[in-house]
């Protein structure tokens, strides 16, 4: 099967790929429609590696993805060949220690698209647990359908962060997380969001959307404009999205006593956090770590209106654009929130 393949590090190349295909009686069989192009999927490009998981053999990529069942196992009740589903791309062991612990993102024995060893779905095809594939409701896009698994992530975030309706949010990064993360927390009852970050351009983008407010870091410093629009007291929610280090070391100086910070950007190494500042505030600190049992609800906001993501694709390419798609990606232009790959024309 033809598929988008990363060679070896700043290689790609779109040729015939051997793939499993075989079917298990829990699986279903799906024609990929479309594929959103990650920071993830870009990293392995350009760089080979995340953190300790490495390219050394040919891998597919691509986990963003939404597309058609053409086909159902003998058990699957829940969905049915010509369905229009989104996909969970992490495979937990059902029965690891941390899945019956209700914790399967972190089951160390996950196989999770397009994380080496294990192949991404940019091809044409692909055989999938039906327990991690989702329809898609009729007024969701295919588009919409292949953001879910970025959205997810924001999901996880405005989850652990437990929301108060009416919290004001600090968001530190405005890449495609930091817009993931501010509009799910908007969509769990924060009132506002000031997010930060150095590009105008981002900044901007996020500000298109009702709640958003943008802090351009070039202008003024994250502290003193958070002090004004919280008349001192601070933010009750900082979720932490650039994994740079100063953003880190000041995150304590932006929430307010008893508040809440949420780490979601990975710093590439150790970083130093000012734990005195977090301790003085007295706040609870929650990590995130991609997600889990988020993508119905992620759906069920977006079928609802209650999440625009439309606006956020910024570029579409046809398969046999694969490549190119992917050199603008690795480009970082400020203005591009979502690449997506479409692989197959019917419908949307
Ligand atoms: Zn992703």
């Amino acid at each position: 099967m033809k598929a988008l393949v990363l060679e070896r590090v700043g290689e790609l190349s779109l040729r015939d790929i051997d793939l499993p295909q075989a079917m298990g009686p829990d699986d279903v069989r799906i024609r990929l429609h479309t594929v959103g192009v990650c920071g993830s999927d870009v990293h392995y490009y350009t760089h080979g590696h995340i953190g300790d998981f490495v390219v050394n053999e040919p891998m597919v990529l691509g986990h963003e993805a939404a597309g058609t069942v053409t086909e159902v196992g003998t058990n699957v009740r829940h969905l049915k060949a010509g369905d229009r589903v989104c996909m969970e791309p992490g495979i937990p062991d059902p029965l690891s220690r941390a899945s019956r612990l209700g914790l399967y993102n972190v089951d160390p024995a996950v196989r999770f698209w397009a994380t080496p060893p294990v192949h991404g779905v940019l091809c044409p095809e692909t055989v999938h647990p039906a327990g991690f594939t989702y329809k898609l409701p009729d007024n969701v896009s295919f588009a919409e359908g292949a953001m879910v698994e970025p959205f997810a992530v924001g999901m996880q975030a405005a989850t652990r962060a437990r929301i108060t309706p009416g919290d004001t949010a600090v968001v530190t990064g405005c890449g495609t997380i930091g817009i993931m993360v501010a509009l799910a927390a908007l969509a769990g009852g924060c009132s506002r969001v000031l997010i930060s970050d150095l590009s105008e351009t981002k900044l901007k983008l996020a500000e298109t959307y009702d709640g958003i407010t943008g802090i351009n870091l070039r202008e003024r410093n994250l502290a003193e404009a958070v002090d004004e629009a919280t008349e001192g007291w601070g933010a009750d929610i900082v979720f932490e999205c650039s994994g740079a280090a100063a953003a880190v070391r000041d995150l304590f100086k932006v929430v307010r006593p008893g508040g809440t910070v949420v780490v979601v950007g990975l710093p590439p190494g150790p970083v130093p956090v000012d734990l005195a500042a977090a301790c003085f505030r007295e706040c609870r600190i929650e990590t995130v770590f991609r997600y889990a049992n988020v993508f119905d609800r992620a759906l069920a906001l977006i079928a609802a209106g209650k999440v625009d993501l439309k606006p956020l694709v910024s570029g579409t390419y046809v398969f046999d654009q694969s490549i190119a798609a992917f050199e603008r990606a690795a480009e970082g232009r400020p203005e591009d929130v979502k690449l997506q790959i479409i692989l197959d024309g019917e419908g949307n």
